[in-house]
């Protein structure tokens, strides 16, 4: 049995408690790590290590800070092997995708960070014959970074690189469900050279340890990512104490096609976007709004390539479809599989639980499952349900499609499918997202700013958005 531990202060620390929890596999439904059960003394030991850290960290010319990160940014790289299978047995993602996906966008987004605050700048505002007015933009202090569950290392690393790389010490949590890729990035961040106390991880629930470190006064930047609900928690805390908040939440995402759509590109992407990762995207499109004269076409289409997928143990290269995070998880979507039925859904394809056969047979797994004939303001598709299960809709307007597709509490990301240039220019600016994509999905550049609208979040992250979030800024003025 592995037990992790917490890194505090360069070094691995037992919880104050000397509790752990369970660290359970979902492939194969075993225990097969301990997690520190952490609590708020942890939080503190982690805030003051940083805390101690911050004058030296924040005082290092930047180019210094730069090559420490690249270091690490090399060593997650060279280690890339393993902890992608670390990925793929604490999260039940196929290891083809750990390995091709998760990690190797935790190596950019070192790469990226380590680099882009080479080329930070600040803007000036000359007040003609009277004045010059610049921005200084300082490190805001101990940065409090917390991340879910669906892509663990990759967004960790997401909110962190920055952090360090604005020059500020951080406190991270990573989910509890999937902790193990965050524990083997602490051990690299020491193996790279980072100072004590510059990156520390806290290992917990999230009441105690995530909430600690909310509610922490030396705090003053929590960035987040995770559900609406907790996010709405944490801004309970946070508001009132004038933190800086960045919230990244759920989200509800369409994916629009008309019938003028390059039609074996949108199907092989639309097939991808709902179910890539089980559908444990934040941005995997999960309402699909087909032009009807292509309905009938396109369901079909599309229902014969999803009967194609298969789902399985994550570690044979066959698979495409792993196993669903956690028990919770699992129970949640087969519950709304039943509410979909209940809504008169239509099932076309899937719907039941897997039972694989040998090592993973009591591991939690869920055929892609598609359902049509359900309206655009039902429960199953207005609530985050967050798995491989995704509906189809006919329409007839742009402006039905537009109405559906606005009409949940969430804005993240949307793909719409055309060839008309014009059409799709004018939608963009009507969609409520924070992303639109055009004839494609999850194509990103890490310069574009990243995050939802309503309830889907609050600031973005992404390019120097996130690097200035971790500074506070000044405006100097001088009179001439
Ligand atoms: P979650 O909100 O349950 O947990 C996220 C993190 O917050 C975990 O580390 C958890 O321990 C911690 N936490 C829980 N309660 C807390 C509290 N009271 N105070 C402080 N921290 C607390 O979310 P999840 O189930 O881990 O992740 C799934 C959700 O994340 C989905 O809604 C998904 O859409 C969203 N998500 C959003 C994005 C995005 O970029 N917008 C990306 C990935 C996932």
């Amino acid at each position: 049995m592995i037990f992790l531990a917490n890194l505090i202060n360069g070094e691995s620390t037992a919880p104050a408690s000397g509790s752990y929890l369970d660290n359970i596999n979902p492939a194969t439904g075993e225990v097969y790590s301990k997690i520190p059960d952490s609590d708020e003394r942890d939080v503190n030991a982690a805030v003051d290590a940083a805390r101690k850290a911050f004058p030296t960290w924040s005082g290092l010319p930047k180019e210094k800070r730069s090559a420490l990160l690249l270091n690490l940014s090399s060593l997650i790289e060279k280690n890339l092997e393993r902890l992608a299978l670390a990925e793929s047995n604490d999260q039940g993602k196929p290891l083809w995708l750990s390995r091709s996906v998760d990690i190797p966008r935790a190596v950019s987004n070192f790469q990226f960070y380590a680099t882009a605050a080479l080329h930070a700048h600040t803007e000036a505002h000359a007040m003609e014959q009277t004045a010059i007015n610049y921005t200084l933009r300082t490190p805001i202090g101990v940065a409090g970074c917390i991340s879910p569950w669906n892509l663990p290392l990759y967004l960790f690393t997401w909110k962190i690189a920055p952090a360090l790389a604005a020059g500020c010490t951080v406190v991270a949590k990573p989910s509890e469900i999937t902790p193990m890729t965050a524990y083997l990035l602490g051990e690299l961040s020491i193996e790279a050279g980072l100072p004590p106390g510059v990156l520390n991880i806290v290992h917990g629930l999230g009441p105690k340890v995530g909430m600690s470190i909310v509610s922490h006064p030396t705090i003053p930047a929590i960035s987040f990512t995770g559900g609406t609900k907790t996010g709405a928690v944490i801004t309970q805390t946070a508001g009132p104490m004038f933190k800086k908040l960045s919230l990244e939440l759920g989200g509800k995402n369409p994916t629009i096609i008309f019938a003028d759509a390059d039609f074996d590109k949108t199907v092989q992407t639309a097939v991808r976007s709902a179910f890539s990762n089980q559908g444990e995207i934040c941005l995997c499109g999960s309402r699909i709004l087909i032009e009807r004269p292509l309905y009938e076409r396109f369901k079909n289409a599309f229902v014969e390539e999803v009967k194609k997928l298969r789902v399985g143990d994550p570690l044979e290269e066959k698979n495409w479809l792993g196993a669903i995070a956690s028990e919770q998880h699992f129970q949640k979507i087969l519950s709304y599989i039943e509410l979909a039925k209940t809504e008169g859904g239509i099932l076309l394809c899937g719907g039941k639980a897997v039972q694989p056969e040998g090592r993973c047979a009591n591991g939690y797994f869920i055929e892609p499952t598609v359902f049509e004939g359900l309206s655009y303001d039902c429960r199953t598709n207005q609530e985050e349900i967050f798995g491989p299960v995704v509906t189809l809709q006919p329409f007839d307007a742009e402006d039905d499609v537009i109405r559906y597709a606005n009409s949940t509490e969430y804005g993240l990301a949307c793909s719409l499918w055309t060839s008309d240039l014009s059409r799709a220019h004018r939608m963009a600016g009507q969609l409520e997202f924070g992303i639109v994509w055009i004839n494609c999905w999850l194509l990103r550049d890490l310069r574009t700013p990243f995050g939802g609208m309503k309830n889907s979040g609050v600031g973005r992250e992404g390019g120097f958005e996130a690097l200035n979030f971790f500074t506070e800024e000044r405006n100097v003025c001088i009179r001439i």
